[in-house]
């Protein structure tokens, strides 16, 4: 018998040295015992009557070392960007400067009620207003929303304020125009507004297509909503001849800004006819994403769409910096569409966007763009070879790098070798998104990657690539060294069990 028969043998355990196995707390705990010792209560005659408990409550009792362990034991099973290279595209999983940690916990920033009088929240009021500034200068556009809390929600916040403009001038316009690549977010967001949601084909190279685009446009339309760079990773280049187009019969132009990284520095939106625009500071900003924290969608707009962007706003008047939470016919949001949230937004978000704004400078928010830009194409280029690439003739790509499943091998597919990279330690990149390519691999590095993680990447992806271009039958199967093996992703995301089926608790609650 080798030894490699010995490492494959499994443990009385079920453990892998450091690779433990953890069971759920409520397979470990036990609803009969406790963390601490208390002396038995003295019983008393009970006044609750028929609310008394019946059942043990069922939850699971553990020791304070046993309940640390569990967790951390289950965070080790997790993979985040303090881990590892995270290639997911139009995501923008990039690095979370410690500086935006401590600069957010700063008191003054993080210990603020949003119902404190403004007089004794100058600083912070002063860091939105100055936040403002950078947003509206970097776009090239003429006010900011910053309430928004995601992008998804920015978008709402952006149709809403379209909406509001053609209701002002008494035009009942139904119908959004949406691109075919647009993330779902897109479509969701004109159907959530009330709008007919239509597709605008791509040209062969990845782009709108700006004939058809033209020729659907009409009285009807009221506006387009059109991602820059796009979701294929391409600069829509005739993006202002689109805004031209769409002004012309009376429309508005919605950007998708979820890229905004890719051109931050060097591109104004504004410049291009847009209307308005969602930033997500957790992907152009370094604010952190998903279970990091809240996210944060500030949306910029167009002079002729600053009258309805929603309330509140803050301003620098003669007397400090003011928070204006009403409409008032003499400024610049004299028919404000309404409010998009109770407060005032994500405080913490705009204290690390900042952050990274000032620590970067209008020169290095440039270079971000620029070496973002690079890195993706060296993925690209160095990648052509092995996987197909459909746009690549099309010359350079933006901040991300699009493959598709055309020459794995028959029965092969690109979920395959998405859990082929799990294997190899990265956490793997967006996979059929976006829906124009036929099982589309989308790998947005950013320019946080030094050449060195890039090449072990590219590596990587190469062998496992090979591998279903070969049909390699193990691939079918992996990840093989992941705690868990294939799941079913449909079933956990339509019908999830979040409750222990087991646990007295659940049977109370039936
Ligand atoms: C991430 C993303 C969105 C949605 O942003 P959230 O902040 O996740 O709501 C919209 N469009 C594109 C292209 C995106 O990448």
């Amino acid at each position: 018998m080798g030894s490699g028969d010995t490492a494959t043998a499994a443990t009385f355990t079920g453990n892998r040295a450091l690779m433990l196995e953890e069971a759920l707390i409520f397979e470990i705990g036990s609803d009969t015992t406790c963390g601490v010792d208390l002396p038995e209560t003295p019983r008393g005659a009970s006044r609750l009557g028929s609310l008394a408990r019946a059942r043990p409550i069922g939850l699971p009792g553990l020791s304070e070392p046993e309940t640390v362990r569990h967790y951390t034991r289950l965070s080790r099973q997790n993979y985040g960007i303090d881990l590892g290279f995270f290639p997911l595209g139009s995501c923008t999983m990039k690095h979370n400067p410690r500086l935006n940690e401590k600069m957010a916990r700063l008191p003054g920033f993080a210990d603020i009620h949003p119902l404190q009088p403004v007089d004794t929240v100058q600083g912070a009021l002063g860091l939105i207003h100055e936040l403002q500034h950078w947003l509206v200068t970097l776009t090239g556009m003429d006010s900011v929303a910053m309430s928004p809390k995601a992008g998804a929600h920015g978008e709402l916040c952006g149709i809403l304020a379209i909406r509001a403009a053609l209701e002002a001038r008494g035009d009942a316009r139904q119908v959004i125009l949406v691109p075919e690549s647009a993330h779902g977010t897109n479509p969701a967001t004109a159907a959530f507004a009330g709008y007919k949601v239509e597709d605008v084909p791509a040209t062969p190279e990845g782009r709108v297509d700006v004939a058809a685009l033209k020729a659907r446009l009409g009285p009807d339309v009221a506006g387009v909503m059109i991602t820059n760079p796009n979701t294929c990773g391409l600069f829509e280049r005739d993006l202002r001849e689109i805004s031209d187009m769409v002004h012309a019969a009376g429309g508005f132009v919605y950007c998708d800004g979820a890229n905004f990284n890719a051109i931050v520095g060097r591109v104004r939106p504004g410049d291009l006819g847009v209307d308005a625009m969602h930033i997500n500071l957790h992907k152009t900003f370094s604010t952190p994403h998903g279970g990091g924290g809240p996210g944060s969608g500030p949306v910029v707009f167009s002079k002729a769409l600053t009258p309805f962007a929603p309330l509140p706003f803050v301003e620098k008047t003669d007397e400090g910096f003011a928070l204006v939470e009403e409409e008032n016919a003499q400024d610049h949001h004299a028919s404000a569409f309404g409010r998009m949230v109770a407060f005032h937004g994500q405080m913490g978000m705009f204290t690390r966007a900042l952050s990274y704004i000032m620590s970067h400078g209008a020169d290095g928010l440039r270079q971000v763009a620029e070496d973002a830009v690079l890195n993706a194409n060296y993925v690209l280029r160095s990648l052509e070879g092995t996987l197909d690439a459909p746009f690549a003739a099309s010359g350079p790509c933006m901040h991300e790098a699009l493959f598709s499943d055309d020459n794995l091998a028959e029965g092969f597919s690109t979920l395959d070798v998405a859990k082929g990279l799990i294997d190899e330690g990265f956490h793997p990149m967006t996979v059929y998104f976006p829906l124009v390519v036929h099982g589309a691999m989308l790998v947005e590095p950013t320019e946080t990657e030094s050449k060195a993680a890039l090449d072990q990447f590219i590596g990587a992806l190469r062998s496992v690539a090979e591998r279903a271009k070969a049909g390699d039958p193990s691939l079918k199967s992996a990840p093989h060294f992941a705690p868990r093996r294939r799941l079913d992703e449909t079933l956990a995301a339509r019908k999830p069990v979040l409750v222990w089926k087991d646990a007295p608790l659940a049977e109370a609650a039936e």
